[in-house]
């Protein structure tokens, strides 16, 4: 500990200019056994896996710009488990499960933070869903119940407490183990770790196109070259279904524009994440004491990583009216992602028309609390070429068979 305070006072006094490397960066060898596209959290939990679970660490990890630019590091940092379908408690459960322990794992801190996830229900069609819904997660052996108002009222004390607010709250759903992790630590460790173990992360080296021979991806086609391959994952969010465009296949997946924005910073007033599904509004504090503030989708494709103002002015409207106190505060950031949006709302994991190309895309608007189960299972089919038993039911052939796992209620916000 003295010896870090005393590093930490050096390199304070130094400016910053000694810290070591937390991972290398790498040159592209003319070849490796597996290629992961995509540097977000799920490409980066794959390298991690692959090279841990199955020793397989002849790995690059291609990303087009820095890691975690993508998704990964414009998201609102939730992580919960409260899904219907038992195969989507199973996988959301697992990665929470895992996220439980990953900071030791990783020996990175990705301040996990079990606040309680809180669920708002305005009218009584919604508190019927959600009972629907906490029956569900009951059977599926995942914590939800109901609390009513005034146990509401009690956790968030800000809320609008007028008799005729417009969005009365009749009760609320907790997940008391949902909350919230540093979406850049998330990467930054997964890097780490997949570094240590001898996979080689290049950034700024975009995957332009595919060498296809009988069927099989052989290599991938970069600004600096062509680098071989023995099988590739790719997990690069909303750009994946361009990436299988190069191998001849398209995805059932559209894109879309999702913005989050930040206040200043104010003393603590919010103990939970709190969202209303109803209004489309959804909020947290930092530790900093920022409000972050997520909401709707914009429902037109686009990959322009850009918000838009109405539905900022939408978001922001729902929000005050809920928490009265936020308006006068300022706000100081505002930032847009491309989510990977399919017909059910669920990923795609495992499986390709191409036999040693596999997926792992599709989350939406809620991959962030996946990434270590989407890791996982695309590590698995990567380093076996078989899908993992948790992941039968996300195989692209679902869309083909009608064997859809529709959470767009889980999702939160409607899309
Ligand atoms: C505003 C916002 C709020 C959100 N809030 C939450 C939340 O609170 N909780 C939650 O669970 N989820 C949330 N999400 C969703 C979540 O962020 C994503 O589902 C998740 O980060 C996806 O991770 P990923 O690794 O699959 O994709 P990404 O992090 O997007 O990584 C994909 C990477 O692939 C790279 N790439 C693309 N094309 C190529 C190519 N040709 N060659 C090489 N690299 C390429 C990209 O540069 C990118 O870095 C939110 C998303 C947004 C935008």
């Amino acid at each position: 500990m003295r010896h870090s305070f005393l590093n930490l006072l050096r390199q304070g006094l130094s400016g910053h200019r000694g810290w070591p490397q937390a991972w290398r960066n790498p040159e592209p060898r003319r070849s490796y056994e597996a290629v992961i596209v995509g540097g977000g959290g799920h490409g980066l939990a794959t390298a991690y896996y692959l090279a841990g679970e199955h020793g397989l660490t002849d790995v690059a990890v291609l990303e087009r710009g820095w890691i975690g630019g993508g998704n990964t590091g414009r998201n609102t940092t939730n992580v919960r488990s409260d899904y219907m379908y038992p195969e989507s408690a199973a996988l959301y459960d697992l990665s929470l499960r895992v996220y439980e322990g990953l900071g030791r794992e990783l020996d990175f801190n990705i301040m996990l933070s079990q606040r309680g996830w809180l669920f708002l229900i305005h009218d009584l069609h919604q508190m019927e869903t959600a009972r629907h819904k906490a029956n569900w997660m009951q059977c599926n052996g995942i914590d939800g119940v109901i609390v009513d108002s005034a146990e509401a009222r009690r956790m968030l004390p800000a809320l609008n407490p007028a008799a005729d607010a417009r969005y009365p709250v009749i009760g609320a759903f907790p997940q008391r183990r949902g909350g919230t992790i540093r979406h850049d630590a998330v990467a930054w460790g997964y890097a780490r770790a997949a570094d240590r173990l001898g996979v080689d992360i290049i950034q700024n080296c975009a995957v332009e196109g595919l060498v296809m021979n009988g069927g099989c991806v052989t290599a991938v086609q970069i600004s600096r070259g062509t680098i071989g391959c023995g099988r590739m994952g790719v997990a690069a969010a909303a750009w994946t279904a361009r990436v299988t465009a190069m191998a001849g296949f398209p995805l059932p997946m559209t894109s879309h524009i999702l913005q989050a924005m930040v206040t200043e910073p104010v003393r603590r007033c919010l103990d939970h994440v709190v969202i209303s599904p109803a209004t489309g509004a959804y909020v947290n504090q930092t530790r900093k004491g920022e409000l972050v503030i997520g909401g709707i989708m914009d429902l037109y494709q686009s990959f322009s990583q850009r918000g838009t103002y109405p539905s900022i002015e939408k978001v922001v409207a729902a929000v005050v009216e809920m928490f009265p106190a936020f308006s006068s505060l300022k706000l100081m950031r505002h930032w847009a992602g491309v989510v990977d949006i399919t017909p059910d709302r669920s990923p795609i994991i495992g499986p390709s028309p191409v036999p040693n190309l596999h997926l792992n895309c599709g989350c939406g608007t809620g991959g962030f609390k996946a990434i270590p189960a989407g890791g996982l299972l695309l590590a698995h089919a990567v380093a076996t070429g078989r899908q993992h038993a948790l992941a039968e039911a996300f195989g692209l052939e679902r869309f083909r068979l009608n064997a859809l796992v529709d959470e767009a209620a889980a999702s939160g916000i409607a899309h």
